[in-house]
C-alpha cells in the first residue's frame, strides 16, 4: 500500500477525528479495515437509499461510465433527461422544471438566487432548520452556533419558530421573496411539525405573493415513505430542493420549480459544471426504478412503525419521532453522544444530532431481520449507556 498518514496529519479538523475506517459494505452492512462488521443505521446520512454496493447501482454506474462520463451542461444527455422527466412525473406537476447540482447546499443556493428574481430579497426560514454550509445556505440555516463564526452572512433573513403558523404570519409580508422550511427538521433532531403546518404556510405565502420552498434534501426520495415528504399536506410548493438520497449514493442535487409563481432562470444566470452529470443521473434513475419495482415506499412506512413500536417501549426512551426511515429516538437523559461509541463497539452505526436525540436513516432496503438485530443491539447499547 502507498504511504498513508493519520487523519489529523492530513485533514482539516472540521469533522473531528473518526473512530473507525471503513473498507467495504453490502446493503445495510459495512466492514472496517480491521474486519469488524457493523449494521449501518445512518446510511451515509440518509444518502445510500439502496445501501452499499447495490447491484443495480453498480450496473448503472459501470455501464454509464463505460459509455459517456462527463460532458458539461453544453450538451444534453439521456440519463439527465430521463431523470428530470421522472422527477417531474413523481411530483405530478407538468410545469415542473429541474436544475441539477451536486449537493443540498447547492440546491438551496440555487433556490436563494432564484428567489431574487422575484424582485424581493427577504427570506424567512425556521429556527433549528438546516440548509447547508455554504454562505448562502448557511445564512438561511436557523442554528446560531453554525452561523455565528462566519458572520456577516446574507442580510434580510428572518428566523421564526418551526411548526408555528402564527410566528410565520407575523413576519411574512409583501417584501418576502421566499419562505423555506424542511418537511421534518432532520439535522435538528428529526423534529416533526404539527399536521397542517405546510398547508398553512402555503396559504400565508399565497396571501403575500411569496414563494414557498420546501427543502426535501433529507426527507426526499422515499425516506419518509412518501417521495418528498410534503405529500401528506396536499400542497404544491413553488420550489423543492433535493440531494442526499437523490443520487442513490452518488453526489447529486436538484432544485425544482413548480407552478406559475416561481421565476425561471434565463440562459447564463446559473450553472454547475458537474451538476446532473450522466453518472450520477444514471445511478439516480436506477435507484428510482428499484424503489418503484419493489414497492419500497410502503415497506419504508411499515418499517418506521415497527421500529417506533419496538424502541418506544425501552426504558429511557421518551418517544420515537419522524416518519418512515427518518426517525429520531428521544432519550430521557442527555446520553446520546455517550451511546454512539458504545453502539459502535457492539457493531451498530448511529448518529446523535444532539445530547438527547439519536437519528436513524438506514438504507430503504433494510430487511426485517436487520431491524430486529438493530432493536436488540440498540437496547443493549442504551442499557449500557444508562448504567454509567
Ligand atoms: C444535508 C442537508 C442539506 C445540505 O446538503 P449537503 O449535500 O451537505 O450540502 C441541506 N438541507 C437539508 C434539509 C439537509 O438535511
Amino acid at each position: 500500500m502507498r504511504k498513508i498518514e493519520p487523519w489529523q496529519n492530513v485533514f482539516q479538523n472540521n469533522y473531528g477525528v473518526p473512530e473507525i475506517t471503513l473498507s467495504h459494505g453490502t446493503g445495510v452492512e459495512v466492514w472496517d479495515v480491521e474486519g469488524n462488521r457493523y449494521l449501518d443505521f445512518l446510511g451515509g446520512i440518509a444518502t445510500n437509499i439502496l445501501g452499499h454496493a447495490h447491484p443495480e447501482i453498480i450496473k448503472a454506474v459501470s455501464s454509464q461510465i463505460a459509455e459517456l462520463s462527463h460532458i458539461s451542461n453544453l450538451y444534453a444527455h439521456l440519463p439527465g433527461l430521463e431523470l428530470a422527466t421522472r422527477l417531474k412525473d413523481l411530483i405530478g406537476d407538468p410545469t415542473a422544471r429541474v436544475f441539477f447540482c451536486n449537493s443540498g447546499a447547492e440546491a438551496n443556493e440555487a433556490a436563494i438566487k432564484l428567489s431574487r428574481l422575484t424582485g424581493r430579497s427577504k427570506i424567512v426560514a425556521a429556527i433549528g432548520g438546516f440548509h447547508g454550509r455554504t454562505i448562502g445556505a448557511l445564512s438561511i440555516t436557523g442554528q446560531e452556533a453554525k452561523r455565528e463564526p462566519f458572520e456577516p452572512l446574507l442580510d434580510d433573513i428572518d428566523f421564526v419558530a418551526y411548526g408555528q403558523l402564527e410566528a410565520m404570519r407575523d413576519v411574512v409580508s409583501s417584501e418576502t421573496a421566499m419562505v423555506i422550511v424542511e418537511p421534518i427538521q432532520g439535522e435538528n433532531g428529526v423534529v416533526v411539525p404539527p399536521q397542517g403546518y405546510l398547508s398553512g404556510l402555503r396559504d400565508i405565502c399565497d396571501e403575500h405573493g411569496a414563494l414557498l420552498a420546501i427543502d426535501a434534501v433529507q426527507t426526499g426520495m422515499g425516506r419518509t415513505g412518501e417521495w418528498f415528504g410534503f405529500e401528506g399536506e396536499g400542497i404544491m410548493p413553488d420550489v423543492v430542493t433535493l440531494a442526499k438520497g437523490l443520487g442513490g449514493g452518488l453526489p447529486l442535487g436538484a432544485m425544482i420549480t413548480l407552478g406559475k409563481k416561481a421565476p425561471a432562470f434565463k440562459p447564463g444566470q446559473h450553472g454547475s459544471t458537474f451538476g446532473g452529470n450522466p453518472i450520477s443521473c444514471a445511478a439516480a434513475n436506477a435507484a428510482i426504478d428499484y424503489l418503484i419495482t419493489h414497492s419500497l415506499l410502503s415497506k419504508v412506512r411499515d418499517h418506521g412503525i415497527g421500529i417506533k413500536t419496538a424502541v418506544e417501549s425501552m426504558p429511557g426512551v421518551i418517544e420515537v419521532r419522524g416518519r418512515g426511515l427518518l426517525l429520531g429516538i428521544v432519550l430521557q437523559e442527555p446520553i446520546a453522544q455517550k451511546l454512539i461509541p458504545i453502539a459502535t463497539s457492539r457493531g451498530l452505526l448511529l448518529n446523535a444530532t444532539n445530547p438527547h436525540v439519536i437519528r436513524l436513516a438506514p438504507a430503504l432496503v433494510v430487511t426485517q431481520e436487520q431491524i430486529d438485530e438493530f432493536v436488540s443491539l440498540f437496547g443493549q447499547s442504551l442499557a449500557e449507556a444508562q448504567r454509567g
